[in-house]
């Protein structure tokens, strides 16, 4: 989100002085502007969860973020909730200790395809196994944008990478399919053309419980688009419109991306079973019976304990 996006966002209203943004609240506006380059999706992205925050109606102080590192890492670092910028790839681990420790958190994880499939992905599949109750928004540019464009492992054949100079030839990983063979309980999958239907998945998605995963499509004009001569960031908003194909059900297994070709979105998996937590407590129970003693959160532990 440019300075110049931040300013056009602060309407004018003419005898009425200055009309807020309703996303405003939800970001750090002292950070502003952002790092993010002009044209950059990962801002719009930003704007859909405030607007999936400002419908929710969650005490925000119940509602922490958790991001890995790259740009999409800054993401915790901008909106006013309760923010960690933590290592590379380590993002879901650190959320699910966050969630283990405090129960009442909604927990969320805000990072890039680098970051959450490639040195994250063995937490990103035991996570979505464990069924720990996460939200996991990955913002695939299907490019590492803050170290200068290399190849991750969502680069479909044969683009252009600052390490594959000749074209991508590795065989890519299909995130939806990739969380939900794991045993994700929610998947979905968006562009950051569709704001209205991110919003709302986002806002359905952060109601539920279990590990949940929204992947969105977004442009990296600087590094992903310059490099394969794609144009910029409104031409590639024009081919999301174009190729987007909108297939709520769709087997995972069928989403997998080809260079510049269809893009299912949708969402594919919604189904409930056991979170980490509540598969702890029942074999503990069976395990112990009377003598488990269920964990407390520390401000909330009996005046006897
Ligand atoms: Fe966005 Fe790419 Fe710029 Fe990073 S390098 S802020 S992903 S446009």
């Amino acid at each position: 989100m440019s300075q110049a996006t931040v300013e056009a966002d602060v309407l004018q209203t003419a005898g009425k002085g200055v009309r807020e943004n309703p996303v405003d609240k939800y970001l750090r506006m002292e950070r502003m502007p952002t790092i993010w380059c002009p044209g950059c999706g990962i801002g719009t992205t930003v704007n859909c969860f405030s607007r999936a925050l400002d419908d929710s109606g969650f005490d925000l102080d119940k509602v922490a973020i958790v991001s890995g590192i790259g740009c999409t890492g800054r993401v915790a670092g901008y909106l006013k909730l309760d923010s960690f910028h933590t290592t590379h790839g380590r993002a879901i681990p650190f959320a699910t200790g966050l969630k283990l420790a405090n129960p009442e958190l909604k927990v969320v994880v805000y990072s890039g395809d680098g970051d959450l499939s490639a040195i994250g992905g063995n937490h990103l599949f035991h996570a979505a196994r464990r069924n720990a109750d996460l939200l996991v928004v990955c913002v695939n540019n299907f490019t590492y944008g803050m170290t200068g464009g290399q190849v991750t492992p969502t680069t479909p054949y044969p683009a252009i990478a600052s390490t594959t100079p000749y074209g991508a030839y590795e065989e890519t990983f299909n995130l939806p399919h990739v969380v939900a063979s794991a045993g994700a309980t929610y998947v979905a999958r968006w562009t950051a053309y569709h704001v209205r239907q991110l919003a709302k998945t986002m806002g359905e998605a952060l109601g539920k419980k279990g590990f949940r995963f929204i992947e969105i499509i977004a442009p990296c004009p600087t590094l992903y688009l310059r490099r394969n001569r794609l144009g910029e960031g409104l031409e590639e908003m024009k081919f999301y419109k174009e190729k987007s194909v909108i297939k709520n059900g769709a087997d995972p297994k069928d989403v997998g991306l080809d260079y510049r070709e269809e893009i299912v979105v949708g969402k594919f998996v919604d189904i409930e079973r056991p979170t980490l937590e509540e598969s702890m407590e029942k074999r503990m129970r069976e395990a112990l019976g009377a003598k488990y003693v269920p964990y407390q959160q520390p401000g909330k532990m009996s005046p006897r304990s």
